[in-house]
């Protein structure tokens, strides 16, 4: 382990390209930082009071990465059913692998949208564990019969365990359960509020076509999280889900699967954000195995529409931001990296190449999976995802080839040589530390 770039001493970086997250590289450039980020530019117009600092030289210097949508829940089956089954002790040693995994993949921020890292998150924080930095919305809310239900388990049985022992799911119906489900997640520490605004795949009895939650009922929980300065996230593969969502005031619409130009038109209008999880269905296809046979059913005609809603969104300009659904969904069996877990958290570095297969350039993969991810929070975003000034050092020194030509290179976790959290060191020479 080296000390040398620890808390609080500056620290510096000289890089052949430096990839800010959103604006063109800089070539032969360095970056001074303690746990912030104090300087950026051209290593000839470095200030004489860093000159003396010894460089630490890379590649490629870039943002951490985000996964914008991700769930901890240390199920071993695709199903909600599942993640009601599962202890929860075993989840959580679980979701250690899982977060060790998804850091050294240069994953250094995650917005988790229904798991246990609300939980976990501490053990992180503390040091005890490796892992991202974790924002989560504790809960995906859910309407009974929704997306979130599980339809194979009498319901008193599915209450009892969200109320008894504190399972990252909620199910509630009318304006005031839906009220006081976002003020619950709200009590468990959410960082931003998930709402389940469509049928999904991963659930048994309903449609992901048809919309899920009222009108009056998605717009009191916007309300109730706008309250405490919190965006809420709408699941939503149908378009009829997509609209009521984004009326209520959603900001993010993840999946967005049967997306037409009406949809992306009124996002844009609304500056709200698309985050098409597209490793939910490209991976999904084929891990047929850990999937029920419903759930599969669903997912093949999902994934029959995404790729062209994602291309149009692509074309359309509206802001997108990267996230897998990992945790709920595989991995390309034959791209798994050596590290990856099942379930394949440690492969999020996959949507990235997604994004460049669907219409992306690697710059603007790049600013998806970092500034725009964490923009994703809306006004709970720390300032992780660039390199300028003021921003938290969460940095990634990459090798292995030219980032900006060839997406593929951040893939592999042994090409994330180097990565900063917060200005401290947690991997080098391609190893993790504590
Ligand atoms: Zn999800």
């Amino acid at each position: 382990m080296s000390n040398d770039v620890s808390l609080g001493s500056q620290n510096r970086i000289d890089a052949a390209t430096i990839i800010p997250g959103r604006g063109g590289p800089l070539q032969s450039a360095s970056c001074i930082f303690d746990t912030r980020i104090l300087w950026v530019g051209s290593t000839s117009d470095l200030p004489e009071q860093y000159r003396h600092l010894e460089a630490h030289n890379v590649e490629t210097l870039m943002p951490g990465l985000w996964d914008a949508h991700v769930h901890y829940f240390g199920a071993r089956r695709i199903s909600i059913d599942e993640i009601y089954r599962t202890p929860p002790a075993a989840a959580g040693a679980r979701i250690a692998e899982d977060l060790r995994a998804t850091l050294d993949a240069g994953y250094t921020s995650v917005r988790e949208l229904g798991g246990w890292g609300y939980q976990i998150k501490d053990a992180v924080n503390e040091g005890t564990i490796l892992g991202p930095s974790i924002y989560s919305s504790v809960a995906p809310i859910s309407m009974t019969a929704g997306h979130g239900d599980a339809h194979n388990t009498p319901l008193p049985v599915v209450k009892a365990a969200i109320e008894s022992y504190g399972l990252p799911l909620y199910i509630c119906d009318g304006v005031d359960e839906c009220i006081k489900a976002v003020r619950q997640q709200l009590r468990r520490g959410a960082a931003c509020i998930k709402v389940l605004a469509s049928g999904g795949c991963t659930s048994l009895l309903d449609d992901p076509e048809h919309r899920q939650f009222s009108d009056d009922e998605l717009r009191a929980m916007v309300a109730e999280a706008e309250r405490s300065e919190r965006i809420v996230s709408a699941h939503c593969h149908g378009k009829a889900g997509i609209m009521a969502a984004l009326k209520a005031g959603c900001k993010t619409i993840e999946h967005g699967t049967y997306l037409d130009e009406e949809c992306l038109a009124l996002m844009k209008s609304l500056n709200a954000t698309l985050n098409p999880t597209r490793n939910f269905f490209s991976a999904g296809l084929l891990t047929r195995s850990l999937w029920s046979a419903p759930s599969y059913a669903k997912l093949q005609h999902a994934a029959a529409t995404h790729l062209s809603a994602y291309k149009l969104a692509i074309r359309s300009g509206v802001k997108i931001a990267l996230g897998t659904d990992l945790g709920v969904s595989g991995s390309i069996p034959d791209l798994e990296p050596e590290n990856a877990t099942v379930f394949s958290h440690g492969s999020n570095a996959r949507e990235l190449v997604l994004a460049v297969q669907a219409g992306m350039t690697p710059l603007e993969a790049i600013e998806a999976s970092t500034i725009n991810s964490c923009e994703t929070l809306g006004p709970q975003a720390p300032k992780k995802g660039l390199v300028d000034v003021g921003w938290d050092a969460d940095l990634l020194g990459v090798v292995g080839g030219d980032v900006t030509r060839d997406i593929e290179v951040v893939t592999r976790a042994a090409n994330v040589r180097c990565i900063w959290k917060a200005g401290r060191v947690v991997k080098e020479n391609g190893r993790l530390i504590r």
